[in-house]
């Protein structure tokens, strides 16, 4: 077991400025008017630095500078762009125990996670797309005799992104390797609950970028995110959060006819069918593990496995089995290497989660472990900590239906292939599901009939940067990751070239 020191303490690995400022033009920049938020950390609730408050004209400097490196940027020769992306990647890696717990500190999340799995992703999305740009390749084709088309992939321009704080470092490269690896300069407006961690990445990769090609502008969303995702000085509008916030992206972009990707919420359903059965073998434990993933990252994920449908056959032994593996969930001090969950990332969050669990309880659900807030004591009396929650009801309750973004899972039960499906599919949602058997066919076509982006099969939770990911229905439009990703940053410019002597 190991505990890294908190920030603030000499012996941590992290320190925190007192302070941030933008991030415009390959320097930190002053909020123009001078205002600064508090930013507390969720394990303890004390402020641990403050941050510029952005507003409009403050996205206005930032796009000038997008705007003055966008042209150079975008003529980059794509070598040299993909090795600029694999030195981004060499230095989070030489840093990447730093970042880990800058993270878990602004977040909550168990640093267990942000150093075994959200920095080495982010790492692996930056490699991957530098990669992916070098292997792309436009087309000829021969239309005529003497006429031919060729098609050419060029950057959009200038781009804005906006992320949620559940996974502040990944969304960030999530969005950040594939634009910047097709060629455009980007404005990025980081969630106003963990803007820091961005601020520490920024100090570890910012040299490597050309000035003005990567730019932060903190603040609010209306204050800071709404000038920008309406802006006329953009080319395209990338946003992760909430499907509420989506719809409104959406609004101000069709304003200025630009291409929009959201990323939204989820109502995930991971269904375990009856062959999935006690053998006393690890397949068994796997789908036990499964089912607990829904408390990963304090089930703070778009993709949380928060509906468990369970098959009649196996329904009482597995979820019985599935309420003690969740009572073994080991919940504490978030940078604590042994610790599985953490705190929820803000006190709007840990009250909204409470909230949920309440009207669970109004509704009639009933609650099979968990069902309030842990009181984990001593330094961590101020934080924000929930207890893993089953919930059992079935899929017409709210606790079904709204996405709660906590720890808590809604289990029912289901008769055979067909009632699975049709609950998996009652949902505004389709991001993430799973399906759970031992019968390849089954998994094959549950696969294809559940209404996702996402199934996984036999697994849950893994997030490769060459697997396409993102909504059906009210959970998004376009993919993340994959090299299809790159189509999202790009236009295509055709030249129709004729090389007849002729008059037409
Ligand atoms: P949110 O929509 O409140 O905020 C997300 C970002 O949008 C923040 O940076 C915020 O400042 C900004 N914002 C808010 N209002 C805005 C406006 N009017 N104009 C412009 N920007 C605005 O969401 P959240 O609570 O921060 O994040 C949680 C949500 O994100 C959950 O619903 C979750 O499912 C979703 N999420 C989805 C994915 C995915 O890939 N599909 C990934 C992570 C999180």
């Amino acid at each position: 077991m190991a505990k890294y020191a908190a920030p603030g303490q000499p012996d941590s690995v992290v320190t925190f400025k007192p302070r941030y400022d933008h991030y415009i033009g390959g320097e930190y920049v002053a909020p123009v008017k001078g205002q600064y938020f508090e930013n507390p950390t969720p394990i303890t609730g004390e402020v641990f630095t403050e941050v510029a408050r952005g507003t409009a004209e403050d996205v206005e400097k930032a796009l000038d500078a997008a705007w003055g490196a966008a042209p150079a940027w975008g003529k980059t020769s794509v070598t040299e762009r993909a090795n600029i992306l694999n030195k981004m990647a060499d230095r989070i890696e030489a840093n990447l125990e730093m970042i880990a717990i800058a993270e878990s500190w602004e977040n909550g999340k168990a640093c267990r996670e942000t150093l075994v799995a959200d920095i080495p992703l982010a790492i692996d999305h930056l490699r991957y797309f530098a990669g992916a740009i070098r292997s792309q390749e436009g087309s000829i084709s021969q239309i005529d005799e003497d006429l031919v088309a060729y098609h050419f992939h060029e950057p959009l321009g200038v781009v804005g992104q906006i992320i949620p704080w559940n996974f502040p470092i990944l969304m960030a490269i999530w969005k950040l390797a594939p634009a910047l690896a097709a060629g455009n300069a980007v404005v990025l407006k980081p969630a106003e609950q963990t803007p820091a961690s961005i601020h520490v990445l920024m100090d570890v990769i910012g040299d490597l970028l050309p000035p003005g090609v990567l730019n932060i502008v903190n603040g609010f969303g209306v204050e800071a995110g709404k000038p920008l995702a309406s802006n006329k000085r953009i080319r395209k509008i990338a946003f992760t959060g909430e499907t509420t916030t989506g719809r409104l992206i959406m609004q101000y972009a069709s304003e200025n006819l630009i291409p929009v990707t959201l990323e939204l919420g989820g109502k995930s359903p991971n269904i375990f069918f009856d062959d999935v059965a006690s053998q006393n073998d690890a397949f068994y434990d796997k789908a036990l593990e499964g089912f607990a993933m829904f408390a990963l990252n304090q089930g703070e994920v778009c993709t949380c496995p928060s509906r468990a449908l369970i098959q009649g056959g196996i329904y009482d032994d597995f979820l019985q089995q599935a309420v003690k593996r969740t009572e073994q969930i080991k919940q504490g001090h978030p940078l604590d290497t042994e610790t599985m969950i953490g705190a929820q990332a803000s006190n709007d969050q840990f009250e909204k989660i409470l909230s949920y669990i309440d009207i669970g309880r109004q509704e009639g659900a009933k609650v099979l472990t968990g069902g309030g807030k842990a009181d984990l004591g001593g330094e961590l009396a101020g934080g924000y900590y929930i207890q893993p929650t089953v919930f059992e009801g079935n899929n017409s309750m709210r606790v079904f239906q709204e996405e709660i973004f906590g720890p808590v899972v809604s289990v029912a039960r289901f008769t055979d292939y067909d009632d699975a499906i049709k609950i998996a599919n009652d949902t505004l949602y389709g991001l993430g599901s799973a399906v759970w058997s031992r019968d390849g066919g089954v998994a094959y076509r549950a696969g294809r009939d559940i209404q996702a982006g996402r199934v996984w099969v036999n697994n849950y939770h893994a997030y490769p940067a060459h697997a396409a990911f993102g909504g059906y229905k009210n959970s998004g439009v376009g993919r993340e990751n994959h090299k299809m990703m790159l189509d999202h940053y790009q236009q295509t410019k055709n030249l129709l070239v004729s090389y007849s002597q002729n008059a037409q």
